[in-house]
């Protein structure tokens, strides 16, 4: 268990591995002039400060990456740029303990996740992303013998990616590392709930030699720091993952300067389970796939889909196991459900909790806030929810709670099944659990989702697009597909006539 005094000193280190009340502009460290408070979930403590950039700061750190790009960054070697991607990658590994511990302390999810399993992800996707760096060519086309016509791919210019809490290093490098490798620089803002693993982040940059200005760090509030880079006129492409409602009014905001966007929105996504699966990994499957990260996932799986057959046994075991995992501090090794990341995302779930029974859903477990009478007394601590008996059309099936809330739906045929995964404004993700091989191939052509597990949830490669069908936006994080979403094309035409 972690005490208070072990506390204290994570809010020391904190203060000493950021540069509390900074932002990075053109390589250095440059003082705001004002500040905010980051809160620990789990103990309600602040934890640091940190600083609130304006439109002046946006307007330098913009003009940082713009002078960046058509400097340094446009003339140094393709294979240049992906070695100073795989330094950062090693960096983050080396400082994997310390960044596990600002996320934890950030985010309020169980450190066990932070130090196995997003800290090394977020090293994965910029090793993954430095190899791409010389390996992007455009075509030659030959279809006239009057002339030679050829496509370069080139990078956009200047990038402004806007990224939430919920998984805040594994987020910067979705978006950092392809963006860069393809020649771009970046403005990026992390959520403002969770500004330290991307501050820390900025002292890796600058110790793995990046050239000023190739990134910027500004963090601050949606509504004020946010704003001003979507509505700065020197950005040429906007990447941004968050929520529906800040997707369309980035979307709105940005269309006077036609600034290029994809957006990773939100997800209500099915988890499938047929009566024929090996039951014991559908189990596992569909806790983890809604507990993991606190269920503060856009692809959480958050609405479990269950053949009536064998409705009642997955209900009971659910019940079971949800109610033996451990809530708590998110130090402590057994915990498997941490704090909730705010108390106004605390206060949301706990209302999803009133909106369910109100609309005739079964609360078979959790909904209550766990009280501590230790430091975590003020924690944003809630015990895993589940609703059994849920209709598709209830809010609790169709809002994303963004919380550790699962709607249990049944279902009678795999076209029902089918017709109900789909009965959603979202299409991030869905899974299914079958051994009916002829069934999964089914399924996952007709899904429509971004991504298709069969027999499995919530696994990442960097290798693998990862975006939204449907109001879950558009524009691909991951794989080749990211790349394409950093380039344009230009198409060159020689007269050899
Ligand atoms: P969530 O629902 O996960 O909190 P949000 O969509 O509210 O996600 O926030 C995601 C990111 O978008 C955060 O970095 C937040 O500061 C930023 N943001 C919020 N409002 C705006 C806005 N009006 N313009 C630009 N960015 C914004």
């Amino acid at each position: 268990m972690t005490t208070a005094t072990d506390n204290r000193s994570i809010q020391d280190k904190a203060n000493e591995f950021v540069k509390p009340g900074h932002l990075l502009i053109n390589g250095e460290w440059v003082e705001a002039s004002s500040t905010l408070e980051t809160i620990n979930p789990a103990t309600g403590e602040v934890i640091t400060t940190f600083a609130e950039a304006d439109a002046a700061d946006v307007e330098n750190a913009v003009s940082a990456a713009r002078a960046a790009f058509e400097g340094k960054w446009s003339v140094i070697p393709a294979a240049r740029r992906g070695k100073y991607l795989a330094k950062l990658a090693d960096l983050i590994l080396e400082h994997g303990e310390r960044l596990a511990l600002l996320e934890t302390t950030d985010n309020g999810k169980p450190y066990f996740e932070s130090s196995k399993i997003d800290i090394p992800f977020a090293a994965n996707v910029f090793h993954y992303f430095s190899g791409w760096a010389d390996k992007l060519s455009g075509q030659t086309i030959p279809s006239r013998s009057d002339a030679f016509m050829f496509t370069r791919r080139e990078p956009l210019g200047v990038i402004a990616q806007i990224i939430p809490w919920n998984l805040p290093l594994v987020m910067c490098a979705w978006k950092l590392a392809p963006a860069l490798a393809a020649g771009n620089t970046v403005v990026l803002k992390p959520a403002e709930q969770t500004p330290l693993t991307a501050l820390a982040l900025g002292e890796l940059i600058i110790e793995a030699g990046f050239p000023p200005g190739v990134v910027n760090i500004l963090t601050g509030r949606g509504e004020v720091t946010g704003a001003a880079l979507v509505k700065n006129t020197g950005v040429d492409k906007i990447s941004f993952t968050g929520s529906v409602e800040v997707g369309k009014e980035i979307m709105r905001n940005s269309a006077d300067n036609l600034t290029k966007l994809t957006l990773e929105l939100g997800g209500k996504s099915p988890n499938i389970i047929f009566a024929d699966a090996d039951m014991k990994s559908a189990l596992r499957g569909a806790i983890n796939g809604i507990f993991y990260g606190k269920g503060e996932l856009c692809c959480a799986g958050s609405r479990l889909l269950v053949e009536r057959s064998c409705y009642d046994e997955v209900v009971a075991a659910l019940k079971e196991a949800a109610s033996g995992l451990q809530v708590g501090d998110p130090f402590d090794k057994k915990t498997r459900i941490g704090a909730l990341v705010s108390k106004e995302q605390m206060e949301r779930v706990l209302s999803y909790v009133e909106i369910g029974k109100q609309d005739g859903a079964t609360l078979i477990t959790g909904g209550e806030r766990v009280a501590f009478n230790n430091e975590f007394s003020e924690g944003c601590f809630v015990s895993p929810i589940i609703f059994a008996d849920v209709d598709n059309k209830m809010r609790i099936a169709q809002e994303e709670i963004f919380g550790p809330a699962l709607a249990v739906i049944p279902f009678d045929t795999e076209e029902e099944a089918l017709s109900i995964a789909n009965d959603t404004q979202y299409g991030l993700a869905a899974a299914l659990w079958t051994n009916d091989i002829k069934r999964a191939h089914r399924m996952a052509a007709s899904l429509k989702a971004g991504t298709v597990w069969i027999n499995t949830v919530n696994m990442f490669d960097p290798s693998l697009p990862f975006g939204g069908f449907k109001d879950s936006g558009f524009g691909r994080d991951l794989g080749e597909d990211a790349l394409d979403g950093y380039l344009q094309t230009k198409s060159v035409w020689v007269d050899l006539s």
